[in-house]
């Protein structure tokens, strides 16, 4: 057992935005526990965060598939007892064609399952596995990072930011992610534990290109506010840099 520190799991953690996260969580001394699905490449980003004097420790995930997260749900069981914070941030856009040219009426059913698989059902599962865990906090924390891109009512807006940009398969699996957000957080609504949903930004990371808008300093920020809510924070909601958006 490593005492009371807490510590956290976040997938997809060897580079982008969940590597930051990792990052700045292990600044203020949790303990970050780096989900990749390359071993390679979670022990190297987490020996980058060890040279800065984090507790960054590499764990072999793959979040579709089903023996990974039973190892790592057993390996947290026999350290640690407990997750204080689960970051589900993995993610993939696998849809072919350009975001504003709507894919909807092309979108092949082999690109909608492969995306669910990641962003959805690999979601579920793994929160699932590590729920008794999380029950074992004192003030569990569960941050599904979704996107701006997952709102409905966004997108059914004609003067909003994203009403011309639309990807089916990722939009699609993102508002099945905050669904389950929304019925997550209903079902431990009694508990200590607080679901939430976030939006990073625009970041500049293999996925948002370099043409995005934010920093992954700035990315990572509400996984890491919604990571370190305190007792009276959200439950429940879909937040970007504090403020609320629109389901
Ligand atoms: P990224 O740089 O492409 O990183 C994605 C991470 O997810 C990588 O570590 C990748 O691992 C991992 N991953 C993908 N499939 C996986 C699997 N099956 N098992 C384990 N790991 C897997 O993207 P990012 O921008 O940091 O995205 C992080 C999250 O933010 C995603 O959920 C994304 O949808 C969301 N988001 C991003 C933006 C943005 O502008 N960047 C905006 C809104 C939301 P590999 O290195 O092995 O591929």
């Amino acid at each position: 057992m490593s005492g009371q520190k807490k510590v956290a799991l976040i997938s997809g953690a060897n580079k982008g935005i969940g590597f930051e996260t990792a990052r700045q969580l292990g600044q203020i001394g949790i303990v970050v526990l780096l989900g990749s699905r390359d071993p390679a490449k979670g022990e190297q980003a987490a020996e980058k965060l060890r040279s800065e004097g984090i507790d960054a420790r590499a764990v072999k995930l793959d979040v579709v598939a089903a023996d990974d997260v039973a190892a790592v749900a057993e390996s947290i069981e026999r350290e640690f007892g407990k997750l204080d914070i689960l970051i589900n941030n993995a993610g993939v856009m696998l849809d072919s064609g350009d975001m504003m040219s709507n894919n909807v009426a092309t979108v092949t059913t082999e690109e909608l399952r492969t995306t669910f698989d990641t962003n959805f059902f690999a979601v579920v599962a793994i929160t699932q596995a590590l729920l008794p865990l999380i029950r074992k906090s004192e003030a569990g924390r569960i941050v599904n990072v979704s996107s701006i891109l997952g709102s409905n009512t966004l997108h059914g807006s004609p003067n909003s930011p994203i009403y011309n940009a639309k990807l089916f398969a990722y939009d699609a699996s993102k508002t099945a992610l905050n669904s389950f957000t929304v019925h997550l957080a209903h079902a431990l609504r009694d508990t200590k534990i607080k679901v939430n949903s976030a939006h990073p930004g625009w970041v500049k990371t293999e996925m948002g290109t370099d043409a995005a808008t934010m920093e992954i300093v700035d990315g990572a920020k509400t996984e890491v506010d919604l990571a370190t809510l305190s007792e009276d924070g959200p439950n429940g909601s879909y937040i970007h840099l504090g403020k609320t958006l629109p389901w």
